[in-house]
């Protein structure tokens, strides 16, 4: 799979883009697997199920919980999406590609959002004692986010 990863400004945009990763992924593409990666795509922040299920109503999309929640394992089973555990303990979910496939997450304390930090892989961080071999890191990284501190 070689896609470009480009901005998801809109809607459309977003939906178009969806569309494109899906046929490159072995499956079938519902609407809800496509509707749900568009708003994935969309997202500057990574979303809650609540969040995806407001977003999915708002839209106008006609699924119910299960088949959004299924929708987003799929995603998540294809690498098409990653899954982060919050600092809240609820689970977020962002698209993943672009994205180097371990990064660190960024929870805002003060908007409770959370943001992938792409630049910022943690495997790198770390120097291990001989004879250990990593396989994975989980960084959750919590302060304030730019928009927050603007507003103090
Ligand atoms: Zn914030
Ligand atoms: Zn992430």
């Amino acid at each position: 799979m070689n896609v470009e990863p480009a901005p998801a400004n809109t809607a459309t945009q977003a939906l178009e883009q969806a569309r494109n990763l899906l046929s490159f992924a072995r499956g079938r593409s519902t609407q809800a697997r496509l509707h749900v990666l568009a708003i994935l795509l969309q997202a500057e922040s990574a979303l809650s199920h609540v969040d995806i299920e407001n977003l999915a109503a708002q839209q106008g999309i006609e699924a119910d919980r299960v088949t959004l929640y299924r929708a987003l394992d799929w995603l998540v089973e294809r690498g098409l999406a990653h899954r982060i555990a919050g600092a809240d303990r609820a689970w977020r979910y962002n698209a993943q590609l672009g994205l180097a496939q371990q990064h660190a997450h960024f929870y805002c304390r003060a908007c409770q959002q959370v943001f992938c930090l792409e630049n910022l892989q943690p495997a790198l961080l770390f120097a291990l004692p001989q004879g250990y071999q990593l396989e994975q890191v989980e960084l959750n990284l919590q302060g304030q986010c730019p928009a927050c501190q603007a507003r103090h």
